[in-house]
């Protein structure tokens, strides 16, 4: 396994790779890898004849008063991880060879990126569309791994490939959750004794909201009983619960085809996500 920091190098190994006819995964993220992020690995080694993972803590996705400077980084614990798991190379720039100064294009993908987390994170989606189109033009992959996990990165990931023609198939996998129900994320370490006991209330009302959607209740009896459940728990702070369509994020009433419902929520400082698809 290589650990590549310079753009120009992967280009020629992967270029090397294309020209014998080898297919290239790539797995983006922000590294301190859990299982979420291993479970997109592991499906990206079955499918592809070279694997990359990009670990890259994106600043542009971050806003000013966010947690760019404390994100967790461990690149010994992921380079041991993906080692483990076959992975070929590790793509690890340095801030500048992504962004060097005079940087001036970004990627938005309007209407999908203004809503939900990005109307309580301006710019972030922009941020992610557009780091993900330059990875996506580095590696040129033949296919890309994302997390469900991260539903709206997902549906603006694929609108963006598609509007832009990008030749690289997205692959989105189902969230992987802790024994307890909480979904996987690297800012979960940010959360105290209490806190973590609390947030198993978010993947405990998402069951509740599935169970009731299918006894015919409507989105906004869903959503009300959800929100009582999460407010209920001491500290907890909801920024949004929304019963949307997946495919344009449009509200939903009653379920037709699906629906998918998604929450943020703040415990204390840290703001966790998740989601369901009903
Ligand atoms: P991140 O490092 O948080 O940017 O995540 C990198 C990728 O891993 C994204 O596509 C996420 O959606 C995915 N991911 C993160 N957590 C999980 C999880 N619990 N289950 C599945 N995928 C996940």
């Amino acid at each position: 396994m290589k650990v590549i920091r310079n753009i120009k190098k992967i280009k020629t190994i992967l270029s090397k790779a294309r020209s014998e006819g080898r297919t290239i995964g790539i797995v983006p993220t922000m590294g301190a890898l859990h299982q979420g992020h291993l479970s997109l690995i592991r499906r990206a080694r079955h499918d592809n004849d070279l694997v990359v993972v990009s670990i890259f803590v994106n600043p542009v996705q971050f806003g000013p008063k966010e947690d760019f400077k404390k994100y967790p980084r461990d690149l010994k614990k992921d380079a041991l991880a993906c080692r483990k798991e076959g992975v070929d190379i590790i793509f690890y720039p340095p801030v500048k060879e992504m962004y060097p100064s005079g940087f001036r294009t970004y990627v938005e993908v309007e209407g999908l990126s203004t809503v939900l987390c990005g109307a309580s994170r301006p710019g972030h989606f922009k941020g992610v569309a557009t780091v993900v189109a330059k990875l996506f033009n580095i590696i040129l992959p033949s296919r890309a791994y994302f997390g469900q996990k991260d539903a709206q990165q997902a549906i603006i990931i694929k609108k963006m490939s598609s509007d832009l023609n990008m030749p690289v198939e997205i692959k989105i996998l189902p969230i992987v959750r802790e024994k307890d129900g909480l979904a996987m994320s690297s800012r979960n370490v940010y959360l105290n004794k209490e806190e973590r006991a609390n947030a198993v209330i978010l993947s405990q009302a998402l069951a509740k909201a599935k169970k009731m959607f299918h006894s015919g209740k409507n989105s906004r009896e869903v959503i009300l009983a959800v929100s009582g459940m999460i407010k209920e728990k001491k500290g907890a702070k909801i920024d949004y619960i929304c019963a949307v369509d997946p495919q344009g994020l449009g509200p939903v009433k009653n379920v037709k085809n699906s629906i998918l419902l998604l929450l943020a929520v703040k415990f204390g400082k840290t703001r966790l996500i998740d989601n369901i698809i009903i």
